[in-house]
C-alpha cells in the first residue's frame, strides 16, 4: 500500500485516509524540497520546486525553509517572507516564460503540509489535470491570490480568512476561466481552453 501511494497525487480533495494522525504523503513536501532534480531556486530564506504533478505548462511552489505548517500559523512578522516568496515566484515564473500569464497563490484548505505558495501558468495545459476537484481548485475561491493573503496578514496580523464551504466550491460546475462558458467534462474543457491566448496583453 505504501509503496503505491508513493507515486500519486494526492492533491486537493483526493482523501485517502481518514486516521487522525497526518498521513506521510502529506510531508512529501519536505524531502521534495531537497530533490535537486525538482529544485529550480534557493536562497537563504525559501526554496522553489517544480510541482511533481504540475496542472499547467509551468507550475511551481514556493516554500519557507523556515517550517511554517500553512496560512493560519503565519504572524504579522512573516510578511517580509511572504513578500520575497511572491517576488521570487513572479521571477521564476517570469525566467520560464516572459510572456506567459502566471498566477500566484494558495488553496484555501491545502492537502500538503508545509506552507507552498503554487505559481502556476494560465494554459492549464497538462496530463496531471484530470478532473473536477483538479480543476475548480485552481479557477475558483478555493485559489486565493498571494496578494490577497499578503494584505491580510499587514492588516490583521493574521489570516483569517474563511473559505465558506470550500468543499462546496471544488464541486461547482466546470467553467472556462477565460471566457466563463460552462463545460460538462473535463476533456471536453481541455479542448475548449486550447482556443484561448494566454500571452499577457
Ligand atoms: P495543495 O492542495 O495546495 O496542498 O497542493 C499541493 C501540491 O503539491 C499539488 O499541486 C501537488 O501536485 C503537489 N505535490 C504533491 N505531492 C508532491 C511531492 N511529493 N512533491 C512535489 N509536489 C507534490
Ligand atoms: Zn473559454
Amino acid at each position: 500500500m505504501a509503496s503505491k501511494r508513493k507515486s500519486e497525487d494526492n492533491s486537493v480533495g483526493d482523501k485517502v485516509s481518514s486516521k487522525k494522525s497526518a498521513p506521510f504523503w502529506k510531508n512529501g513536501l519536505m524531502s521534495s524540497m531537497h530533490d535537486p532534480e525538482l529544485q529550480v531556486y534557493k536562497d537563504d530564506k525559501v526554496i522553489i520546486i517544480k510541482d511533481k504533478y504540475p496542472k499547467a505548462k509551468y507550475h511551481f511552489l514556493v516554500m519557507p525553509k523556515e517550517n511554517i505548517a500553512n496560512l493560519k500559523s503565519l504572524k504579522k512578522e512573516n510578511v517580509d517572507l511572504l513578500e520575497h516568496m511572491h517576488e521570487k515566484g513572479k521571477e521564476t515564473a517570469e525566467k520560464s516564460d516572459a510572456e506567459l500569464q502566471f498566477r500566484l497563490g494558495y488553496h484555501a484548505v491545502p492537502s500538503m503540509s508545509h506552507l507552498h505558495l503554487h505559481v502556476i501558468s494560465q494554459d492549464f495545459d497538462s496530463p496531471c489535470l484530470k478532473n473536477k476537484k483538479h480543476w475548480n481548485s485552481f479557477n475558483t475561491e478555493y485559489f486565493v491570490d498571494s496578494e490577497e493573503i499578503i494584505k491580510e496578514l499587514e492588516q490583521n496580523g493574521k489570516v483569517v480568512k474563511e473559505v465558506t464551504s470550500s468543499q462546496e466550491l471544488l464541486k461547482k460546475n466546470l467553467r472556462c476561466h477565460v471566457c466563463k462558458k460552462e463545460m460538462t467534462t473535463i476533456p471536453a474543457l481541455k479542448t475548449h481552453i486550447k482556443q484561448h491566448s494566454y500571452k499577457k496583453s
